[in-house]
């Protein structure tokens, strides 16, 4: 699952490549999970929009759109587009509106910038066909990745991490009395900090995972904040963490697993004190800490 450092490095890759190109055209597959706005919605708000910018917004890839949608055009089936169809994009061709295309990989999705000629993969759910002749290609063989639209803009709650300030971090976490791992994983409090992230930020904060948020310190909190910058920065350097098949967008892996303290060493001595690294179930996850370093 790609958490934050992933999915900044490919949002900057994709940012590389595609940034300045125009969608031309959109086709949209079959299947509805991966479509979290309407499937013509998403196909009349990307065709014609020009793309300024591509960032990262928690663990979502959000482009930015500008220019006009095309319009009077007929769908992929050669059906006319329904009547409050049409009555939408007469709208968006008198407003040049801006918006943003949001994407969220989910557990396997992957966005890739293809040649017309490379086979189309299967489990492909979207092609943006650019003025470049390149494509946008959305593939997804799990299905738990999410296509939407956001005309007036994409806000998924929560604060970023990397620039939330030590007090504003503090705060997020009073009176919360579930365990400082879970309460790190809510997103409606941070965005972004999954699985890996937090175990490896706990650790080097020297917290223990199960410890409730409320009953932390606000000095041993902001050791977190901290940690939880270092850790993301480093991670972001570093391209990410390649764990199962996660490369980015130019199909390179990332490092950071290389440097993992806790996560996934199991029962490996830990690095500062010797100890076997415990792993628990947390919230259904799986949380991995030393519990000499973690109190
Ligand atoms: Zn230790």
């Amino acid at each position: 699952v790609p958490e934050l450092p992933e999915v900044e490095t490919i949002a900057r890759g994709l940012d590389r490549r595609v940034s300045g190109d125009t969608i031309e055209s959109v086709w949209i597959g079959s299947r509805k999970q991966p479509l979290k706005s309407p499937a013509d919605v998403i196909a009349l708000t990307l065709a014609g929009k020009r793309i300024m910018r591509v960032h990262r917004v928690g663990k979502h890839i959000v482009f930015d759109l500008e220019g006009e949608a095309q319009t009077g055009k007929r769908t992929r089936s050669g059906q006319p587009r329904p009547a409050a169809s049409r009555q939408r994009s007469d709208r968006r061709r008198s407003v040049a509106q801006a918006a943003q295309w949001v994407v969220h990989l989910g557990m396997s999705g992957r966005m890739v910038v293809s040649e017309p000629a490379t086979a189309i993969r299967k489990h492909t759910h979207l092609i943006a066909k650019l003025d470049s002749r390149r494509e946008l290609r959305f593939i997804d063989p799990r299905m738990f990745g999410k296509l939407s639209v956001h005309p007036g803009g994409f806000d998924p709650g929560g604060v970023e991490p990397l620039e939330v300030s030590r007090e504003h971090f503090v705060a997020l976490f009073r009176g919360r009395k579930t365990p400082i791992k879970s309460a790190l994983l809510n997103q409606k409090l941070l965005r972004g900090v999954g699985n890996i992230y937090a175990d490896e930020s706990l650790f080097r904060a020297g917290i223990g995972p199960r410890r409730r948020a409320a009953a932390i310190t606000q000095e041993r909190l902001g050791k977190l904040h901290a940690a939880v910058r270092e850790v993301l920065l480093e991670a972001i350097a570093l391209g990410g963490s390649s764990i199962s098949d996660y490369v980015d967008a130019d199909g390179e892996q990332g490092l950071f697993q290389l440097e993992h303290r806790v996560y996934g060493r199991e029962a490996e001595p830990c690095l500062v004190c010797g100890t076997a690294i415990r792993r628990l179930v947390l919230a259904g996850r799986s949380s991995h800490y030393c519990p000499t370093c973690q109190k």
